[in-house]
């Protein structure tokens, strides 16, 4: 009988102190051992990863596909076999929904159906809610990983779906913190002003709608940059684990450099505004509309500066699958158009063509995209490192292979709609993805079944 499951041999492995040419065992859904080349024990099976390049599993932190509700966007079981595609071991999954995860039964009913319908692992936010302690405590009994709440109102007819997670009051948002505080689980916010997005939305209404410059002018940078201002203010005397999503302006990353030491807080920023600019959302389309807005060149500058000097620290998808009928049926209207993008396919690639680009190492790019969130939830080194008791997620990646971004590889449901990077050319290609030593992706074919992905709490214990 052999010793190991599997044994992944030939490759370079990212261990924590960086790239070693060792042999990786795994046996029983964990890491085993890593051994000198040619010394590991027998394995039942072994994959030779010659030329290529090992990584502990990524895992996205930002994520939705919104099921059960919405099925024709993309199911469970089409998005997380998407994201085993783009190497992408774990993912968060987002509270908006129909109705929204902001309480204990919908929080149980999300898990027993991504339980059923996960290729790969996932974890779930929870939404406050009622702002009750007694809500609150049942949704991290239930092992929700951590909470979201927007500074925004709910989009027009869309109140069920951000119920109990949009809190566009300050002082409910102060509630909110002190009361998650408690907790110890990151509060994830989506921060945009809104007062001052009423006020450039009226603005905005004489403008042109079929200009992306429009969307722009509707949500300018300020509105991020003063709500993160109020929310790391707020937190100085709430103490919450705060963490500020999907950061996009040269101006948010200043405040975030002015507040540094006053609270634990951390800050993600995403491919759409690492690799595009409202040039490239010009030439897409209303496809390529995002909240907060893809802004301008000296943004983007901002953001990659900030990732080097470590004021952002987190690079996540943001996906968000949407039907073409929908998109569509908001042609030439930038105000009106759905929000969102399916990224999950593009962000491991585009992270290594910037490390080939000499933008990021490749251990800092592995940091932004999968270990530094395992740290700030808590689950390294189960997750995100490839230690012996690790969990036997990982994704294996060709540092010189090339993927083309098209919908014609593309696994999401939502590949018809993932025109912003349409026809992007990348360094770095995805060959295989396994989570808990099970290969759920291989060269462009999907081999994981439905519901083999596990349910991931603060608790998890590989
Ligand atoms: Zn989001």
């Amino acid at each position: 009988m052999s010793v190991l499951d599997t044994l992944i041999s030939g490759g370079d492995v990212l261990l924590p102190d960086g790239l070693h040419r060792v042999d990786l065992g795994l046996a029983g859904g964990k890491v085993a051992g890593v051994y000198p080349p040619g010394t590991a024990p027998e394995a039942a099976r072994v994959i030779d990863a010659g030329g290529k390049t090992v990584l502990p599993g990524i895992v996205d932190i930002h994520f939705h596909v919104r099921a059960p509700a919405y099925p024709e966007r993309g199911t469970v079981q089409t998005e997380t076999r998407a994201a085993a595609a783009g190497g992408v071991t774990t993912l968060f999954e987002m509270p908006i929904s129909k109705p929204c995860c902001s309480s204990p039964e919908e929080l149980a009913r999300r898990r027993d159906h991504f339980s059923e319908n996960a290729v790969i692992d996932f974890a779930l936010y929870a939404a406050p809610g009622d702002l009750t302690e007694a809500s609150r405590d049942r949704m991290v009994d239930l092992g929700c990983i951590a909470w979201k709440i927007f500074t925004t109102p709910a989009p027009p007819g869309r109140a069920d779906e951000f119920d109990g997670l949009a809190f566009p009051d300050e002082a409910d948002q102060f509630r909110a913190l002190r009361l998650l505080a408690g907790t110890d689980l990151p509060v994830v916010v989506h921060a945009e002003s809104a007062q001052l997005l009423a006020h450039f939305g009226d603005a905005a209404k004489s403008l042109d709608p079929s200009d992306a410059a429009t969307h722009n002018a509707s949500r300018p940078a300020i509105c991020e940059s003063v709500a993160v201002a109020k929310l790391l203010t707020m937190n100085m005397d709430a103490q919450a684990k705060l963490h500020i999503a999907h950061v996009t302006s040269a101006r948010t990353v200043e405040v975030l450099r002015a507040f540094a030491g006053t609270s634990d807080f951390s800050a993600e920023t995403c491919p759409q505004y690492l690799f595009a600019t409202e040039e490239d959302v010009g030439r897409a389309g209303i496809y390529a509309k995002v909240n907060p807005p893809i802004r301008y060149q000296p943004d983007q500058d901002a953001l990659w500066d900030a990732i080097a000097d470590g004021v952002i620290n987190f690079v996540t998808t943001d996906h968000a699958p949407f039907a073409k009928a929908e998109k569509q049926a908001a042609e030439g209207n930038f105000i009106a158009a759905p929000p969102g993008v399916p990224g999950i396919e593009f962000m491991v690639p585009a992270m290594l063509d910037a490390v080939a680009r000499g933008r990021v190492s490749l251990k800092q790019a592995h940091d932004l995209i999968c270990a530094n969130g395992a740290k700030r939830y808590g689950l390294y080194p189960k997750k995100g490192a490839l230690l012996p008791g690790s969990s036997a997620d990982v994704t294996v990646v060709d540092l010189n292979g090339e993927t083309t971004f098209s919908p014609a590889t593309m696994h999401s449901h939502a590949r018809e709609v993932a025109h912003l990077f349409y026809g992007r050319k990348l360094r770095g290609k995805v060959c295989e993805t396994i989570v808990a030593g099970r290969t759920v992706f291989h060269e462009g074919e999907i081999t994981g079944p439905a519901g083999a992905g596990r349910y991931i709490t603060p608790r998890f214990t590989s």
